[in-house]
């Protein structure tokens, strides 16, 4: 076979072309040039000590933005799903209970998860934007005896920063493992993995980390240890799971680390420089700060809203996919609708890390003002 039958498609014969977007949705966020620069310096082998070492930077970057000192604490190659499958699949096994806390979308995809790889999955469902009182959830627990609970703690589907003191201490208590999804909200929300007793937490890199899409942090304290490496059966992915990727990231105490999988080389480099960044604020660690919408009608609660992502009850008789659209048109900002069970409600509005500036909320809520005087009002 000498000569290609298919010829070379136009489209690679052109250079690449990406455009400049204000990233205002709840994710992506657009990632400042230091962490581009990171991203961009040259490929080093993915077993080279070098590359240990940056990786030992990044589990104490973890350890630091987690706020704990667990040593089985990694990042997973793979985006935020990598995490919620990393998480399922290492510590439940075929027919065991889980009890998922449903009030968007994410508690609804960890329940898939679940489902899929052959747990016994219990639902506790709240309309989007509610929240579940530790009381319903101890109640819930006594009666489906699950070796888990999951709680999106922000709810970036329905804006909502779910409480979480106390629940690790219920969980304790029930013998079951407390597994907190921070994928919107590190970074942008307090959390404090060892001191509210959270056995798993996981996080996403491209949110309030404004780094590019592709990493995801996460930590097992000793308790969920204890469970995923005493299993009966082997986790149903190789890829995750965390007998190879414990030892790839050096906390399974052996000498060596043996090839497993080629890591994101760049895109470890970028996380790194990301939580070098998170390091640097000496003020606290959870920096972005609430830029809130007022004069728009809030979705969740002002008390419980995630500072990260704003969810605003699209404007009455207006078509909120129209006013994006033009928001995108003539302002080049990204926003979005809702996601699953708040599609059709919400508009959304994230304000990340980086991005987190007055000037930007002014240029967002300019472009919102923009819209509504030049969408027409279609439903009214
Ligand atoms: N959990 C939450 C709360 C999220 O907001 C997201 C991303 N929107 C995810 C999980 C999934 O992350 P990814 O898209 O990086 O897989």
């Amino acid at each position: 076979m000498s000569s290609v039958t298919i010829p070379p498609p136009a489209c690679m014969l052109r250079p690449l072309e990406v455009p400049l977007r204000y990233l205002f949705g709840p994710g992506p966020s657009n990632v400042p040039p230091r962490i581009l620069a990171a991203g961009s310096r040259p490929i080093i082998g993915h077993l080279h000590p070098e590359m240990y070492e940056i990786m030992n930077d990044i589990k104490k970057g973890i350890q630091y933005a987690f706020q704990t000192e667990n040593n089985m604490t990694i990042a997973m190659s793979g985006s935020g799903h990598a995490a919620m499958e990393c998480a399922v699949f290492n510590t439940v096994e075929p027919g065991e209970s889980v009890l998922i806390a449903i009030n968007g979308i994410w508690g609804e995809r960890v329940a898939e998860i679940a489902e899929r790889m052959g747990a016994n999955v219990h639902r506790m469902v709240k309309t989007p934007g509610r929240y579940f009182t530790n009381t319903e959830i101890e109640q819930a627990i006594k009666k489906h005896k699950p070796v888990l609970l999951f709680l999106a703690h922000g709810e970036s589907s329905a804006g909502l920063c779910h409480p979480v003191d106390g629940i690790g201490d219920i969980c304790r208590k029930h013998d079951c493992l407390f597994l907190v999804d921070t994928v919107a909200s590190l970074g942008a929300a307090p959390i404090f993995m060892d001191k509210q007793n959270i056995d798993i937490l996981y996080s996403g890199s491209q949110k309030a980390l404004n780094a590019p899409p592709g990493t995801a942090p996460i930590s097992f304290n000793d308790r969920a240890c204890h469970k995923m490496f005493n299993r009966k059966t082997k986790p149903v992915s190789y890829l995750f799971d965390m007998t190879h990727l414990s030892n790839y990231w050096g906390c399974d105490g052996k000498p060596a680390r043996v090839y497993h999988h080629t890591g994101p080389v760049s895109g470890f480099f970028a996380l790194r420089e990301s939580l070098a960044i998170l390091a640097e604020r000496v003020k606290g660690y959870f920096p972005t700060s609430s830029v809130t919408f007022l004069n728009k009608k809030s979705f969740s609660s002002l008390d419980l809203r995630l500072p990260s992502v704003t969810t605003i009850a699209i404007p009455e008789g207006y078509d909120w996919r129209e006013m994006l659209t033009y928001i995108m048109k003539h302002h080049c900002i990204e926003m979005t609708g809702g996601l699953g069970p708040s599609i059709g409600m919400v508009m959304r509005i994230g304000l990340m890390g980086y991005n987190c500036e007055k000037t930007n909320a002014d240029m967002a809520l300019h472009a919102l003002a923009d819209a509504l005087k030049n969408c027409k009002k279609s439903k009214a």
